[in-house]
């Protein structure tokens, strides 16, 4: 089977080799025997989102967050309509940023999100740099940071997952990316999904149930501790298995 894969704006937001992730997917595709177009979609770019497979987005700066955001507010209920029907996407950082409400940069400016996640992102005037180790459904996921945005979640917003290691953890930001249905954000670049390809292997199982073809993986049962509960030290286990 062909699947489509919808690249979002690849010239502003591809930091830190985000574009591993578009690669890992049609990679492990085309060895389970399938086969993937990538369209890249960029500012003013004609697409239709109903013919989508699986959406990718990647880290930018704030420049390249500027460029693409009102094209990307202009497109909200149409990205909203294909996650409805099921369409997997992973947003990394820049592209979380702006699934959320808003995101607030260092000079004030308000860039409006589409609101597929419950959170809202202000800029800080640190910037937040390292490797993290989350603690996920999907087990231990490891990546890299690098972003001044802090994001808060709205109290029912489910995070993806725990900081286990990493700096976020100090400010008191153990919370990392959200999760709605089969759309993943998170603040890891890695690339994420060649460094965690069970979560590739999730967005794959995903289109491909969706298209007929094997059935639909389910989210692994949440690992994650709610967020009142206190959050785990580092080193305590976390759960290994992938999903169904
Ligand atoms: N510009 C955003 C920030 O600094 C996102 C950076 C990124 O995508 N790595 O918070």
């Amino acid at each position: 089977m062909k699947l489509r894969i919808g690249h979002l704006y690849p010239r502003e937001m591809s930091l830190y080799g985000d574009t591993g992730n578009v690669l890992a997917v049609r990679r492990r595709l085309e060895w389970r025997g399938h086969s993937a177009e990538v369209v890249a979609i960029e500012v003013g770019d004609q697409f239709d989102f109903s013919t989508v497979d699986i959406l990718i987005g990647g880290g930018g700066p704030d420049s390249g967050q500027r460029h693409m955001a009102a094209d990307l507010v202009e497109r909200g209920e149409e990205v909203k309509a294909a996650l409805e029907t099921g369409v997997p996407l992973l947003a990394v950082c820049g592209m979380f940023q702006l699934l959320g409400r808003s995101f607030t940069t260092n000079e004030g400016e308000v860039l409006p999100g589409i609101g597929v996640f419950d959170a809202v992102t202000v800029a800080t005037r640190r910037r937040i740099v390292g490797d993290v180790v989350l603690s996920t459904r999907f087990g231990r996921l490891v990546g890299f940071e690098n972003h001044s945005g802090l994001t808060r979640l709205g109290p029912t917003q489910e995070p993806f997952g725990q900081v286990l290691s990493g700096r976020r953890r100090s400010l008191r930001h153990r919370d990392d990316g959200a999760v709605v249905g089969a759309a993943i954000g998170t603040y890891l670049h890695g690339p994420i999904l060649p460094r965690n390809p069970v979560l590739a292997d999730f967005l794959i199982d995903r289109a491909l149930g969706r298209r007929g073809e094997g059935s639909a993986s389910s989210l692994p049962p949440s690992s994650t501790p709610t967020r009142q509960e206190a959050p785990s030290p580092p080193g305590s286990p976390a759960p290994v298995s992938g999903p169904a």
